[in-house]
């Protein structure tokens, strides 16, 4: 190949622009959009030629600048098919939202709010009164507020509340929750003092109150989430944490993290604490996220004594972690589920942990015998399906599985990976494994269309 005549093949930018192709692109693109579009192109051929390659055809173009231009301008973050089972998935956006939020998040976020308005007095208001009143009568509790995540809850709490002064936690409970959260990191970070109490696997009562000094300003209780411990291992009841505390005079923190509204033994899992228990236990402050096993948004969500929640609201750092009005909304949707007791109906978290194996299997011998239509043969298999988002580690949820056998499993779910939507799948030797548990009924379609084209690939 005579790489100086394939370089002279080159069109020069502003002929590129005037193709009548390239013309055609300007209805979708801006003059500057195609021109970087064109220079990429051609620096792309530039790069060819110099490997000794050709240069491309004179009608190639157009698609080439079309094709840059839309990868330049995608979205990066797109609806997944989430068909691994794990039902509150941090890496797919924890919890998928009810259709009530998604219509409040339509009817409030498309056009102005009364988000700041007090509509009675047609003056100021405040954020902080919506999702409130719902917090209260679902926990019981006096007084609620919302920040940006449960991170940012722990971490307001002590700032307001503990800076500078002595937190105790027990040794067993400085915990890292995932993505690098580390509790004694946030605690720190506040300006509180971590004081720790007790060994990793024991921490009693008498160790605590050793530990109880004028310094001393809170207690805090930590959820281990997502691990748990068995054996020669002890830890005080919250009810009798928040009796020394009180005793000293100082306040019990209960970081729940994933803060169940419902009881999850009704569904043969171990039983999460549940958020109103510990404001009846009496802890002084509650926090737990608005993500894992509520299934709203993600925010974080503070209850607990009125005079604590006060100082919260007027502290300064309340104002960098407060919430928008897109999450104001899908939360007070997803909370009004609660309050009219139709959280398993409506919620995708608890429709999903409250699944019958009859309805799961139902989905996948349907999957099965759609996929056989197309010549796919894949079984169904037993399973098991986990709740995840730092809740209830290793308790799992029989379900049952499609599993298609596979040559090159890696291969095919890359290629699922590269779909639009994206299908997330498991491998288990030479299948992947498909569970209905977690796919969203109007994303069946576009899955088995996504399996049947890649297994084709596969053979
Ligand atoms: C998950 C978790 C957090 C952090 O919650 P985010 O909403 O992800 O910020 C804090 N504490 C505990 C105990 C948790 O389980």
């Amino acid at each position: 190949m005579n790489t100086q005549s394939e370089y002279r093949k080159l069109p020069a930018i502003d002929q590129l622009l005037q193709a009548t192709g390239v013309v055609a692109l300007g209805r979708l693109y801006g003059r500057s959009q195609l021109t970087d579009a064109a220079r990429a192109v051609l620096a792309e051929a530039r790069a060819v030629i110099a490997d000794g390659g050709a240069a491309p055809d004179h009608e190639a173009w157009p698609a080439r600048m079309d094709a840059w231009l839309a990868g330049a301008s995608a979205i990066s973050l797109r609806p997944v098919i989430n068909a691994t089972g794990v039902i509150i998935h941090t890496n797919l956006g924890r919890a998928p939202l009810s259709e009530g939020a998604l219509a409040a998040l339509q009817r409030v976020d498309a056009g102005y709010s009364n988000l700041e308005y007090d509509l009675a007095a047609g003056g100021r208001g405040s954020r902080h009164d919506h999702a409130r009143r719902a917090l209260i009568a679902l926990t019981g509790a006096e007084d609620a507020m919302v920040v940006n995540n449960c991170a940012a809850a722990v971490y307001l709490v002590l700032a307001a509340l503990a800076i500078a002064r002595d937190v105790l936690i027990s040794r067993g409970q400085l915990v890292e929750i995932g993505g690098g959260f580390r509790i004694p990191d946030v605690l720190r970070a506040s300006g509180a003092r971590l004081v720790e109490v007790g060994t990793t696997n024991r921490t009693h009562l008498k160790d605590y109150q050793a530990a109880l000094t004028a310094e001393t300003t809170a207690i805090m209780r930590v959820h281990s989430s997502n691990f748990y411990q068995v054996g020669f291992v002890t830890t005080p009841t919250l009810e009798d944490l928040v009796k020394v505390a009180h005793s000293y005079g100082v306040i019990l923190i209960d970081d729940l993290g994933s803060g169940a509204l419902l009881d999850t033994t009704q569904y043969g899992l171990a039983g999460e604490p549940v958020v109103q228990q510990s404001i009846k236990d009496g802890a002084d402050l509650v926090t737990f996220s608005g993500d894992k096993l509520v299934g709203g948004p993600q925010a974080g969500l503070i209850v607990g004594k009125q005079s604590l929640v006060t100082k919260l609201r007027n502290h300064p750092m309340a104002r960098a972690l407060r919430v928008d009005k897109l999450t104001l909304a899908a939360l007070e949707a997803t909370l009004s589920s609660y309050v009219r007791g139709r959280a398993e109906e409506e919620i995708p978290v608890w429709q999903m942990i409250a699944a019958s194996p009859a309805t799961v299997q139902a989905r996948a011998v349907h999957w099965q015998t759609q996929l056989a239509r197309a010549g796919i043969q894949a079984t169904v298999i037993a399973g098991e399906s986990t709740v995840g988002g730092g809740s209830l580690p290793g308790e799992v949820l029989p379900t049952m599985l499609l599993a298609a056998p596979a040559r090159n499993p890696d291969a095919v779910a890359k290629a699922l990976r590269q779909l639009d939507p994206p299908v997330i799948c498991r491998i288990q030797h030479d299948h992947l494994l498909f569970d209905p548990r977690t796919v969203l009924p109007a994303q069946e379609e576009p899955l088995l269309t996504a399996i049947a084209g890649s297994l084709t690939i596969d053979r």
